[in-house]
């Protein structure tokens, strides 16, 4: 109707001005709507700020920074997301698993919670989530004290399980559904119109030949690219505006860099890379402990996005999606990896506290057994 009366208005100007009409106004696009992706992988439970680290510059220079610790995290990431209203945190496997005693020895319960502090929604499945086994791994998600490992669950407190959600689309159990849901949608409703992304979650296919046969038992890891590109229509039939790919597998770099590096990029995540739909135009890569942002080298792909956050949570990357909101596309996308802690963010006081509390408890028997600790991914 009042689109009627629109044409019928326009036609009486038209045919009421015929001599004098006003010079076309170009159409003035609307403002681009950012979307923010923070993200990390490989935390592998290192709670704790470790001793200074030290690294070295492209220049051959060293020096040692203090990096690290779910408190200085935390505290980096709620930096990060102020003046943001529309951010997602993000993680890309191994966030458990092959972690420090402090984590371990209560079956990196205090890791989930301290996930859950800091903000996580979506995380991607890694090899060494299924260190402790298929079941062991959907209490991660479900929480509860039901037992099946060695080790007495709930030892220090009710474990309520991940506010976040697990993601593992190439995870299949014996009945053919995967063990945790592939996909996962987040809405944005902002001033301009509501943009929508979408993500898929996973591991490397090799997952099953990293873990204890015990761990990956009944389970079957399939093919990354393959599933990947599968689940896209699905994604777009639920409105997703562009695809973020949280995978467990990753590159590495022939030299150090401070993280925003690419150049020289090798490893088994270029020939997923190659085969993957370019609606995936954004990738969350973990799993080489290596740190990297990729924008649009030929290897990744024009226009895509590849980054990683090394490990430990020593960096957090920040990841900026722009759209334009009439017609939903993807107009540009960024990323930069920032050194968590080294004395410019503080410390989260929550995170703080809840590390504080297993560090006690951890205490007495850290002095007793060191701790087995070392990941290689
Ligand atoms: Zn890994």
């Amino acid at each position: 109707m009042i689109r009627r009366i629109v044409a019928a208005l326009a036609a009486l100007g038209l045919g009421a001005c015929a001599a004098r009409v006003a010079p076309p106004t170009p159409s003035v696009p609307a403002a681009p709507v950012e979307i923010q992706v923070l993200a990390f992988n490989d935390f592998h439970g290192n709670l704790q700020t470790p001793d200074p680290v030290e690294v070295a510059e492209l220049d051959g220079a060293r020096h040692k920074i203090v990096t690290g610790g779910v408190a200085h995290l935390a505290a980096a990431l709620s930096e990060l997301r102020a003046g943001h209203a529309n951010t997602v945190t993000v993680s890309a496997g191994d966030t458990i698993g092959a972690s420090p005693l402090i984590s371990a020895n209560y079956l990196d319960e205090p890791t989930i919670a301290a996930m859950n502090l800091l903000g996580l929604e979506f995380n991607s499945v890694g090899n060494h989530e299924f260190d402790r086994g298929g079941d062991e791994l959907k209490r991660m998600q479900a929480g509860g004290c039901a037992k099946f490992t060695r080790r007495k669950p709930c030892a220090v407190e009710p474990f309520a399980g991940a506010r976040f959600r697990y993601l593992a689309a190439n995870v299949v159990q014996a009945d053919g559904s995967t063990i945790f849901p592939a996909t996962g949608l987040k809405r944005f409703d902002t001033p301009a119109g509501a943009i929508t992304i979408g993500f898929i979650g996973m591991t490397l296919k090799g997952t099953a030949s990293l873990v204890t046969p015990s761990g990956v038992k009944g389970l079957s890891f399939k093919d990354e690219a393959e599933t990947a590109n599968a689940l896209v229509p699905r994604l777009k039939a639920h409105g997703a505006d562009t695809i973020v790919l949280l995978i467990h597998q990753g590159g590495k770099l022939p030299k150090f860099t401070t993280g925003n590096g690419c150049e020289g990029l090798y490893g088994e995540i270029l020939p997923i890379l190659g085969k993957l739909d370019p609606a995936i135009t954004t990738i969350v890569s973990g799993h080489t402990h290596w740190a990297y942002v990729c924008r649009g080298t030929p290897q990744v792909g024009a226009g895509r996005l590849l980054t990683s956050a090394g490990k430990y949570g020593y960096f957090a990357t920040d990841v900026r999606l722009r759209f334009d909101p009439a017609s939903h596309r993807l107009l540009s996308q960024d990323a930069r990896n920032i050194v968590v802690g080294n004395g410019e963010h503080g410390e989260d006081a929550s995170e703080k506290a809840l590390v504080d509390r297993y560090a006690s408890a951890v205490t007495p028997i850290a002095s007793r057994c060191p701790a087995p600790r070392g990941s290689t991914g």
